[in-house]
């Protein structure tokens, strides 16, 4: 049986592995030369399984409205005349409902930590360990006020009862966890350190492992942009497709597995299935380290900001930013300044502001935060996307869930909701 994946991010990558593995023929399909050039290509780095609470939190709405206007804000939305953007805008609000909140936080906690297994048993079995920067050195969530602080302890026991291991930590901990963390750490509130979490390069992962893929026998179709996705009598029959050089042509396989990310939605449309997918904008900058005294190996996240900060090799890679501004994928440097602002507050010196790339990149936001794994109303027609904040965290763990469904057509272990609309 033929499967053709439908993106080369690292959802795509990761699901063509547990594809071939299973034994099915697989064919992949992306418009850009390279695996991961669009959202997996330059993100936070961060395995953060004691992050699952979602954006979407009670008290989020509080936090837009208090940053209303702000062109430095950690979440801004731009409203535009569009139903999409107002639709998920209120899905969203539905979502930030207090049990709501809970039990996203719990489906993909598990999911994560699923994940995380997961993620470890395929860089063994392809072999890539040593090749995307990867760190097993945790993750230590930072706090910048007594009252943002205040929180932490009952996220810990949070985390603890969803099977995250997690432990507040006082600054003078924190500091001995991260040294790098000395010089500005007269700001700091405290901590809440994730001992478990990783961090790596998704780009070079997805790379690696797509890599391994060829030599396993899975065709690529880069620089192959999909048009239309054709159906009759509810089976997709094919994909059409145009090459760089305006060539048209159609791929056929026997099933389809759509990863195509923030653009998911925008193929199915016409077929009647409706993916309550949205584009977030954020911003990362990436710069080698200027002095190793200053630059973090532990993956920092600052909560009282959102940025999170990531030490791949002898790089930095700082991450954040949200913006609800629909399919525009432009650079603001305006919306870059805060990244620069923050590591330079809090790292002093461990970069040279000159030597850094500014990138962006559009986040599949549902408004849970839960990715959609599953079936959809076609027969041969599945899904694997709106990944959000955390697709690089819940990549392999989805890619299993995905595989072993097509495979048995079960709930797979451990349960959380598959959210496929049918
Ligand atoms: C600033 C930022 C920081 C982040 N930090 C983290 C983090 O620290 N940890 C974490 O877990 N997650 C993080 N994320 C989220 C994570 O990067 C995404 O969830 C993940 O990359 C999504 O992967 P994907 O494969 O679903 O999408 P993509 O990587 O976008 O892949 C989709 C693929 O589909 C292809 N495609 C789209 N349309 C077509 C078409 N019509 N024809 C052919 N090909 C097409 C694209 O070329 C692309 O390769 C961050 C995201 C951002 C923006």
């Amino acid at each position: 049986m033929h499967v053709m994946v439908l993106g080369a991010g690292i959802t795509g990558v990761t699901t063509a592995w547990y594809l071939r593995q299973a034994g099915y023929d697989v064919s992949i399909v992306d418009r850009q030369d390279a695996a991961a050039q669009e959202t997996s290509f330059a993100n936070g780095g961060q395995i953060s399984v004691s992050h699952p609470e979602p954006w979407a939190n009670p008290a989020t709405p509080f936090l837009v409205l208090r940053w209303l206007g702000r062109e430095d804000s950690p979440l801004r939305f731009r409203p535009r005349a569009s139903i999409r953007q107002w639709r998920w805008a209120m899905s969203f609000l539905h979502e930030c409902l207090p049990w709501r909140a809970r039990r996203n936080t719990a489906a993909i906690a598990a999911l994560a930590l699923h994940s995380q297994r997961q993620l470890q048993l395929v860089r063994r079995e392809a072999g890539i360990e040593t090749q995307y920067d990867a760190r097993q050195q945790g993750i230590l969530h930072l706090f910048f006020s007594n009252a943002d602080f205040a929180h932490a302890q009952t996220r810990a026991s949070i985390l603890n009862e969803l099977g995250v291991a997690a432990r507040t930590c006082t600054r003078e901990e924190c500091i001995a966890i991260e040294p790098a963390l000395a010089a500005r750490a007269h700001h700091l509130a405290g901590g809440l350190y994730a001992p478990n979490d990783e961090s790596g390069d998704a780009m070079q992962f997805t790379q690696a492992l797509a890599a391994v893929l060829r030599q396993k026998g899975v065709t690529f179709h880069l620089g192959t942009t999909i048009k239309r996705l054709c159906s009759s009598n509810g089976l997709i029959e094919g994909v059409e497709v145009s090459d760089r050089e305006g060539r048209t042509g159609t791929l056929t396989a026997n099933a389809y597995v759509l990863c195509l990310g923030s653009y998911s939605p925008l193929l199915v449309r016409p077929l009647g299935e409706r993916l309550p997918i949205y584009p977030v904008k954020g911003y990362s900058i990436t710069a080698p380290v200027a002095d190793p005294t200053h630059a973090p190996e532990v993956s920092l996240t600052d909560e009282s900001r959102r940025i999170v900060c990531s030490r791949l090799g002898e790089r930095l890679r700082i991450a954040g930013t949200a913006e609800l501004n629909g399919y525009n994928p432009a650079i603001d440097p305006a919306r870059g300044r805060p990244l620069f602002d923050w590591v330079e507050q809090c790292l002093p010196g461990a970069i040279d502001p000159g030597q850094a790339t500014l990138w962006a990149g559009l986040r599949p936001a549902t408004p849970s935060n839960l990715p959609i794994i599953g079936k959809s109303r076609l027969l041969n027609l599945w899904y694997n996307t709106g990944h959000g904040t955390l697709g690089w965290t819940l990549a392999c763990g989805s890619a299993q869930v995905l595989s072993a469904l097509m495979g048995s057509h079960q709930q797979p272990v451990p349960a959380f909701p598959v959210l496929a609309p049918r």
